[in-house]
């Protein structure tokens, strides 16, 4: 997305600032007249999640002693991550008169390129960013705001939007009360695809599917303890929810083929050349510029702690802005949306100890806290145990390698050079296989026929995750592994793809790989599992309505996406968490319109 934001500020500003000494290259020290600044405009990249190809660029005015805008264009942010946060900084420093505020939560690669380049034009106009102290913000206290709507959601991801959307279309009055400071969760970290069955795309490109064989599949990945009511529902209305999306004008036409699935069902959206984009943020920015076009608002920076209650019925929300105001909503319907608890360690532990110390590849406002408040008001819950390590996770920092990777034909090589498994075993089946490897990791790895069709890896290679190696030298190299043990490795893999037929891990699907892995450069990446998806939650019938823990439906409250249970059952298959929250948001919209 190519933004531009200019604030201006008018009037008279008499901010007390520190004297500063300018150590910009070469720049000019501010007269010493008081002045804290050289006055003029200037401009500096700094590199954000779009990399140093494609950096963030800052243009920033000072007059003597202010900061008085910030102009920027951001075009390699996500648009919903960094293109959302950017905005909200500028203002931030704008306020602060300084660089020393915090970033916005999850758009951490984003927040720091804007800082970079907002300091070396500070450092530019003789300043020097580090001295520059916060200024008091000096606003009101904030307000408490109480209001009525016929529906109010909670978590602005991929289910909430989707709820607030269908209610809104329904011609309900509906607000979202979301505690980041951005819309999007988990549900913008979604790169792979929303798993559809017999959908128009699919018979267009004469892939035989049936909500049958998704059925089975679904059951079968998640060792049939699914609700088989729900996963029946989410594969019954699956190509409905495809053909909502193109309504719109979020098409998701690209197929490729995950784990566990019997044929090629994980839809994907493409760029105007054709390249497969991530789902996620595709998906959450065109929920959240439908929400807008429609007129529903959303409260950012409000965390819901408690459920209104009257007579057994759900009639509301309370909450808090992070400045402290109490946020109470009475509604007709309340929707919870959200997420999981796969960035709560605390909780990860008290029902899964033994993945203590595991990374994560969540938003950092995945803590599930609504458990707790659903809790206070006897909802009941289904499968909290189950929480589900994800094979390929970068574990600096948590960073996903989608497993779309793996169905578009990546391979898995271990410390000694080797591949150890069918990589399109589902999620469970492959991390153990990768922990009993050396050293419990291995490296991910796909060919410049992989690389060029697809941004999403071409991303993971501007952003340092992925390394790119122009001959397997180079590559045995960067893995420490034999080079003639990785070529043989290579090769055999070539030779499976051209005879359709893997003699050791029995791995099939060749329809859809897109390359034998016999083109140089290659790229790769060294995984090992995390923490990724919580498949238990609370637990809903097939109206997305909540039961309570002696089995009856709770008034007023519905719930839909990653903080239900059920339908994932013991393992969630690829594809199947944008199902969910696409079909299920639209169910829990339609019901609490009711
Ligand atoms: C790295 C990664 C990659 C993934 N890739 C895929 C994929 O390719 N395909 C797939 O099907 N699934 C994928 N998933 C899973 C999928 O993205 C999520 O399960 C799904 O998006 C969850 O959607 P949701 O709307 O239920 O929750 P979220 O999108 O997580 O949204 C929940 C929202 O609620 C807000 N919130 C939480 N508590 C409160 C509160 N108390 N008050 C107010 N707001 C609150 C949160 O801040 C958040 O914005 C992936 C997940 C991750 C982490």
């Amino acid at each position: 997305m190519k933004r531009i934001s200019a604030i201006l500020m008018s009037g008279v500003l008499a901010f007390s600032l520190c004297a500063c000494s300018g150590n910009g290259g070469g720049s000019e020290k501010p007269a010493d007249t008081g002045a804290v600044f050289k006055a003029g405009t200037y401009e500096a990249d700094g590199t954000g999640y779009g990399g140093s190809g494609s950096p963030i660029h800052v243009k920033v005015t000072v007059s003597d002693t202010a900061i008085e805008s910030i102009e920027f264009t951001a075009a390699g942010e996500t648009p919903t991550v960094g293109g959302a946060a950017i905005p909200l900084l500028v203002d931030k420093v704008v306020a602060a008169q300084s660089t020393k505020i915090d970033g916005v939560t999850d758009a951490t690669f984003s927040s720091n390129g804007f800082f970079e380049s907002v300091n070396d034009c500070l450092k530019q106009a003789g300043a020097d960013p580090e001295k520059l102290e916060p200024k008091e913000s000096g606003s009101a206290e904030a307000k408490d705001v109480e209001e009525t709507y016929d529906v109010v959601v909670v978590g602005a991801g991929g289910a909430g939007m989707t709820a607030a959307i269908t209610a809104k279309e329904n011609g309900k009055s509906v607000i979202i009360l979301e505690k980041a400071a951005v819309p999007g969760g988990n549900s913008s970290r979604a790169t792979g695809g929303m798993n559809a069955a017999a959908t128009h795309y699919q018979k267009e490109q004469n892939i035989e599917d049936s909500p049958e064989l998704y059925y089975q599949d679904t059951m079968k990945g998640g060792h049939d303890i699914n609700d088989p009511a729900l996963v029946k529902t989410m594969a019954e209305q699956s190509s409905a929810a495809i053909d909502w999306l193109d309504s719109i004008g979020a098409p998701l036409s690209n197929i490729g083929q995950a784990g566990g699935a019997s044929t090629k069902r994980q839809h994907r959206p493409v760029d105007e050349n054709g390249k497969i984009l991530s789902v996620g943020t595709f998906l959450v920015e065109h929920l959240s510029a439908t929400c807008k076009d429609k007129g529903i608002e959303t409260k950012f920076n409000t965390r819901v702690d408690k459920i209104l209650v009257e007579d057994g019925k759900a009639v509301g929300v309370h909450g808090k802005t992070d400045d402290g105001a109490n946020v109470t909503i009475h509604a007709k319907s309340v929707v919870i949306a959200t997420g999981g608890f796969g960035s709560n360690p605390d909780l990860i532990v008290k029902y899964k100890p033994e993945l203590k110390g595991y990374v994560s590849t969540n938003a950092s406002t995945i803590t599930g806290h609504a458990i707790a408040f659903l809790e206070d008001i006897g909802a009941d819950f289904v499968d909290l145990e189950q929480i589900q390590i994800h094979p390929t996770v970068v574990q600096k920092d948590g960073s996903l390698i989608s497993e779309s990777l793996r169905g578009d034909g990546a391979i898995l090589v271990n410390a000694e050079g080797k591949r150890f498994c069918n990589e399109l075993l589902t999620r469970d089946v492959v991390s153990a296989h990768v922990n009993e490897q050396t050293g419990s990791y291995a490296w991910l790895i796909v060919d410049k026929n992989m690389y060029e069709p697809s941004t999403v890896i071409q991303k993971y290679v501007k952003n340092g995750l992925m390394t790119e190696c122009a001959t397997i030298a180079d590559l045995a190299k960067l893995m420490e592994v034999d080079e003639k043990v990785l070529t043989e490795t290579l090769n055999k893999w070539t030779e499976c793809c051209k005879n359709q037929k893997d003699p050791d891990f029995e791995r099939g699907n060749y329809d859809a790989i897109l390359s034998d892995l016999s083109h140089a450069p290659y790229y790769a990446v060294k995984i090992a599992p995390g923490i990724h998806h919580t498949m238990g939650g609370v637990k809903i019938n097939t109206n997305a309505e909540v039961i309570d823990v002696k089995g009856n439906v709770i008034p007023g409250l519905f719930a839909a996406g990653e903080v239900t249970g059920g339908v994932h059952g013991g393992n969630r298959l690829g594809g199947n968490a944008v199902c969910d929250f696409v079909v299920f948001g639209r169910i829990a919209g339609t019901s609490a319109s009711k």
